[in-house]
């Protein structure tokens, strides 16, 4: 790849992908597949420079634009806006002088080099050597301790790039690598944080949505359109399963205490057949051990008893208060804890805490729950994007 001295790139790394041995490279085309995808409508050109990609812009980009949908893009490690310069001491002591002179406000930095090609007459030892003493003269104190600001220089055959204050990525894997997880996605604060922990993950989202609304227009004018869009912002590709509650319901409330837990054993029920049909390997919940009647371990137990596939849960451990740090940080909080019609908050009260495998069983069998998973499924209305 050809460089120009100071052109300014942005230079993405993808660190987590290298501990994949033989499929790197697969990784690395689908990384470079959903970057392109993601910058969908952006001015940009990308290519790969060994072990980083470059990404180019020109006059008509948006770079803020641009640098904002890259943190969101799994796969990648770091996000730098580097400069370029001639490998050689020189060329890299002027880059750096200049970047140094034009931001005032930095009064001391941590200097790191990192060299790939190892033929050069110099090390990163003497980079860094050069560059304290550059940034001792514009009156900078370099040091390891309590910096402002991070310079980094990382030196190819073909150019050095050097850049302050590189962001961390979203990290995680490229999404597909993993290929598919049902997820299991209500209006609620929880589901989205899973289905972003499964995203993180490499999964390629399908989601189930239940509803309790007269027909599925009515749930998609709702907040669960709001989730998809700014899930999608992470992938913006998806398959939801939207899907009527009221043929479950009219033959689940006769059960009283066991409502929630057959509810949940009918969502799971759903998601394998959903699951078989999309080629989904595995089924995400946001439940949280303990946090509400139905997620008690003997509920958890029972509601998924008979299901082949695993049934992860990401929050299984997380407090509330870490799930909701995590929701405002990807952004969907603020849908969440919108007024929604919600399939489980119109559930009787008392359910039972400690449901059995065999009682659960048993009831599904009375409900014939295997018709109703087929005509609710059949009632639901997929949608893709
Ligand atoms: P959430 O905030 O995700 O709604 P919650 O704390 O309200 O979770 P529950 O209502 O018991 O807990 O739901 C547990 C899990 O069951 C959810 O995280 C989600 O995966 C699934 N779930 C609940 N309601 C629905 C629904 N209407 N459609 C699809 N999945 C649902
Ligand atoms: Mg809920």
């Amino acid at each position: 790849m050809q460089f120009k001295e100071n052109e300014t790139l942005i230079v993405l790394r993808f660190g987590e992908l290298w501990l994949k041995g033989r499929n790197r490279n697969d990784y690395i085309r689908r990384l470079v597949k959903n970057i392109k995808e993601q910058l969908a409508g952006e001015h940009f050109t990308l290519e790969r420079h060994f072990d980083r990609l470059i990404i180019r812009t020109n006059k008509k980009s948006d770079n803020d634009a641009i640098l904002s949908k890259l943190k969101n893009v799994f796969g990648i490690s770091r996000v730098e806006v580097a400069v370029t310069a001639k490998p050689t001491l020189a060329g890299i002591s002027a880059a750096a002088k200049k970047m140094l002179s034009s931001r005032k406000e930095i009064k001391s930095i941590r200097i790191n080099s990192h060299r790939s090609y190892k033929l050069l007459p110099f090390n990163s030892v003497d980079v860094v050597k050069r560059l304290r003493e550059i940034a001792e003269k514009l009156g900078i104190d370099p040091t390891t301790k309590g910096y402002q600001a991070e310079l980094n220089v990382s030196v190819t055959k073909d150019a050095a790039f050097i850049s302050i204050d590189g962001q961390r990525g979203a990290g995680g894997l490229p999404v597909g690598t993993s290929g598919k997880a049902v997820i299991l996605l209500s209006g609620g604060i929880d589901s989205p944080v899973a289905a972003w922990y499964a995203m993180k993950r490499g999964l390629e989202p399908v989601y189930i949505h239940l509803h309790a609304f007269q027909d599925s227009k009515q749930a998609l004018d709702g907040k669960v359109t709001e989730l998809f869009a700014i899930l999608s912002s992470f992938y913006p590709h998806y398959r939801a399963y939207i899907m009527p509650s009221h043929l479950f319901q009219a033959s689940s409330f006769k059960f009283g205490k066991y409502e929630l837990v057959l509810l949940k054993a009918f969502m799971l029920r759903v998601a394998e057949r959903v699951a078989t049909k999309e080629g989904a390997k595995v089924i995400f919940t946001g439940e949280s051990l303990g946090q509400v009647a139905s997620q008690t371990p003997e509920n958890l137990s029972a509601e998924q008893y008979g299901i082949k596939l695993p049934v992860l849960r990401p929050l299984i451990g997380y407090d509330k208060e870490e799930i909701i740090k995590v929701a405002k940080a990807i952004g969907t909080f603020d849908v969440s804890i919108r007024p929604y019609r919600d399939v489980c908050s119109i559930k009787s009260r008392n359910q039972k805490l400690n449901s059995k495998e065999e009682k659960v069983e048993e009831l599904l069998g009375k409900m014939q729950i295997k018709s109703i998973v087929t005509r609710s499924l059949n009632a639901s209305k997929l949608i893709t994007a």
